[in-house]
């Protein structure tokens, strides 16, 4: 991909065995012919999928693929932290997506939440500017925040801290995330927030996963889909064709370039990239 490109990145979720993994190899070297920017690889609440997120970064890495690891402290101390980042900038790694990230299920309340702007410091004060660092935005606001206002001052605070570049929560409605840019802007946020793009696969996930991170589907859209049924096949096709619209917007409207939740499958991501025409031109 030229310069002149908008970013290019796609995300996957680390798969839990032997077969998932394999799966992915294919899905990753389908979708690298896309010339991505970065694949990254998300980390499971509280720590959960260190192990695994680690290895499959480690892996993507030593194969010449820049990959980058979600990471949030999780239930970790500093040291298991800055252990994992140094293995991480030892093997070649040298983006960061930090998070906050949420309570894993069933822990007591004594379990405490370290805010993403003090994982940003950390990373800063331990490495300095080796990291690229991306945090998360909210065009729809996280659902724990108290104002719109809050959660622009805290996402202000994160770019304060060190932080690169923003990847937002999906969205649907284009002026939800074009909103979002004015405010930020207002704020003093100069930094490129790229939107997420979550290609739609199956509409009982989508809704339920929606309702928790507090994306919203407009009604419209939820009608839509409902009305496809079983019938898969269309709602995937009808997906492809509003997901790729929605992509043309946000970039003939100056998003800096798109990233991907692709599910750990190259459709319909791959489908939505060629209707883009992003592909690489050597
Ligand atoms: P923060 O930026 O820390 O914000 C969390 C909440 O606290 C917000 O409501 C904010 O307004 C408020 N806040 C922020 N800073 C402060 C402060 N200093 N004082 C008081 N309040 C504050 N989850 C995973 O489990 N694994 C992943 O790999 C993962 N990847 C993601 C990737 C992207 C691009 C996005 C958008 C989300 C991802 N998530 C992931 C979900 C994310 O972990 C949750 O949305 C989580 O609830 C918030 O994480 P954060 O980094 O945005 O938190």
């Amino acid at each position: 991909m030229t310069d002149s490109q908008p970013r290019l990145s796609f995300e996957f979720f680390p798969p839990k065995t032997p077969e998932g993994k394999q799966k992915l190899i294919h899905v990753r070297d389908q979708l690298n012919s896309f010339a991505p920017d970065f694949f990254s690889v998300t980390y499971g609440a509280g720590g959960s999928t260190r192990d695994n997120t680690k290895g499959i970064v480690t892996n993507f890495t030593s194969a010449g693929i820049a990959t980058a690891p979600h990471l949030s402290f999780g239930g970790d101390d500093e040291e298991t932290i800055l252990e994992l980042l140094q293995d991480y900038k030892a093997a070649g790694v040298d983006r960061i997506v930090a998070l906050r990230g949420d309570m894993p299920s069933g822990v007591g309340g004594a379990y405490q939440l370290v805010y993403a702007n003090e994982l940003v410091a950390f990373i800063r004060k331990h490495f300095g500017d080796y990291f690229h660092l991306e945090v998360a935005a909210y065009p729809e606001i996280h659902p724990q925040a108290k104002s719109y206002s809050d959660d622009i001052r805290y996402l202000k605070g994160k770019f304060d801290a060190g932080a690169n570049s923003g990847i937002t929560q999906y969205f649907f409605n284009p002026d939800a995330y074009f909103y979002f840019m004015e405010q930020c802007h207002s704020a003093g946020i100069d930094q490129p927030i790229y939107p997420g793009i979550m290609p739609i696969i199956n509409y009982r996930n989508l809704t339920r996963f929606s309702d928790t991170c507090g994306a919203e589907i407009p009604r419209w859209l939820r009608k839509a889909l409902e009305n496809f049924g079983d019938d898969e096949a269309s709602l995937k096709s009808f997906g492809v064709d509003l997901v790729s619209e929605l992509c043309e917007v946000l970039l003939e409207n100056d998003a800096p370039g798109l990233h991907f939740y692709t599910m750990n499958q190259t459709e319909p991501t791959a489908q939505i990239v060629s209707n883009l025409g992003l592909i690489p031109t050597e």
